[in-house]
């Protein structure tokens, strides 16, 4: 094969971009009733946005960035995440907050490409603008639980972490360092960076030397200020009044720099390794780094491909050629003629048809019916189109009857022509 394509790359192929698009119009219509308008912003944005927002010390920008020049010498990269875009978008629209966003657009990460992790994905994001109460947190979670629910995520569970204000976070922060510095030698070399960096991203770190050490880490739960304790119980409260249930798990923080306060995971059981459906969380200070009003917000995203993994299985990969309701079979150069019209007057009536145009007699026209999977064909020779009356035949029987347009429409109206 000359070509292929790039590693980690995708091609999504008919049932999987079929079921694509049936999971984008249910989060569509979910998303509109709870006042989420639509936003898509470039594939590529200034290197510097993300590097500002998602964060210098993040997996994201210090190892998984699509970062290039262009012909102009200007420093960009392929958009990694949704929401520094988004909240760039917000700013330079001069958007009026609150507002409710949602996007669904493709991300790109040179992550090592394995089951659930591509080097191009595409997520589903939800952001909630402007909203700094308890109340707005629990409205996402829940958001986030029913559309799960509805997409039959299997085995799914909710994580639930608080990671302070700035105001509560930095004494953390300087007992974390303390305890990683006494450490230090036990750590990988991500680790040591990340302690002097941000230190509370240890914890996201995957190796299990690191996560047997981080046990032991001082408890962040002791440091925080009232204002972040009362949040977080406002928001446990609200979920356990609405029967959403979660796992509090004190070590969770994201991968992202820019996270304040809540952070949530949905994950799934069946999913193995990569096991987070979906990550967000309230990010109160992104819009002041980005030069804005500083402005709470709270959302989360979701890997569409992994959703469609925990939902419906691997299965969803493979592609069987689907099958033709209804095929034309026109046997000679009038009748071809002749088919186009009825193709356009079935069609125009809401019935799914197709026509063979390729010339041959009817044993090979049959033939060609089978291989492209047709439920039914209707046959179109000279005599049939002079009477009007059309030789309807089912494939799988092989019973044949005779029918005329109007008949036909009968029979395929009230199926739409979607099914055998
Ligand atoms: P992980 O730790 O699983 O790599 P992450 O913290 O990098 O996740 P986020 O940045 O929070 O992920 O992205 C939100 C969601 O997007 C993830 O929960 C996952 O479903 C999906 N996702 C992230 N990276 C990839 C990828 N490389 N391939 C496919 N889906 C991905
Ligand atoms: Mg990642």
């Amino acid at each position: 094969m000359r070509y292929r394509r790039v590693k980690g790359t995708r091609d999504i192929l008919p049932h999987e971009a079929e079921a694509r698009r049936g999971l984008e119009s249910q989060v569509h219509e979910q998303l509109s009733k709870a006042g989420f308008l639509p936003i898509l912003t470039p594939t590529f944005e200034y290197y510097e946005l993300y590097q500002r927002s998602t964060g210098e010390s993040s997996d994201i920008v210090t190892k998984e960035m699509y970062r290039f020049q262009d012909m102009g010498g200007r420093d960009l990269a392929l958009r990694p995440e949704g929401t520094p875009s988004v909240m760039r978008a917000v700013l330079e629209n001069r958007l009026k907050i609150p507002i409710r966003l949602w996007y669904v657009m493709p991300m790109f990460r040179q992550d090592k490409p394995q089951k659930g992790r591509y080097r191009e994905h595409t997520q589903v994001g939800v952001e909630v603008i402007g909203e700094a109460e308890p109340q707005a947190d629990i409205e996402l979670i829940k958001l986030g639980f029913d559309l799960f629910t509805l997409m039959g995520i299997k085995g799914m569970f909710l994580e639930l972490n608080t990671i302070g204000c700035r105001e509560c976070r930095s004494g953390y922060t300087e007992q974390l360092t303390g305890f990683l510095k006494e450490h230090h030698d036990e750590l990988c070399a991500d680790c040591k960076v990340r302690m002097n960096r941000n230190p509370l991203r240890v914890f996201d770190c995957k190796v299990a030397s690191c996560q047997s050490i981080l046990k032991q880490a001082p408890s962040q739960r002791d440091h925080l200020c009232s204002a972040c304790i009362e949040h977080f119980d406002a928001v446990k409260a609200g979920l356990e009044r609405f029967s959403i249930p979660y796992e509090e798990n004190e070590r969770l923080v994201r991968g992202l720099d820019y996270y304040s306060r809540t952070v949530i995971e949905f994950k799934s059981s069946t999913l193995g390794a990569q096991d987070t459906v979906c990550g967000g969380g309230r990010y109160d200070y992104l819009m002041g780094e980005l030069g804005g009003p500083p402005t709470a917000a709270v959302g989360f995203a979701f890997g569409v491909e992994r959703a469609l993994l925990a939902s419906r299985g691997e299965g969803i990969f493979e592609f069987n050629q689907s099958s033709i309701p209804l095929l034309l079979l026109p046997l000679g150069d009038e009748a071809k003629v002749y088919s186009l019209e009825l193709l356009f007057k079935l069609r125009e009536a809401g019935i799914g048809v197709q026509a063979e145009f390729r010339s041959g007699n009817l044993s090979k026209q049959l033939k060609r019916a089978n291989t492209r999977n047709a439920c039914k064909v209707l046959i179109i020779g000279e005599n049939e189109i002079a009477s009007g009356k059309f030789i309807l035949r089912d494939m799988q029987t092989g019973d044949q009857q005779e029918v005329g347009f109007d008949e036909l429409l009968n029979l395929f109206c009230s199926a739409k022509g979607q099914s055998c």
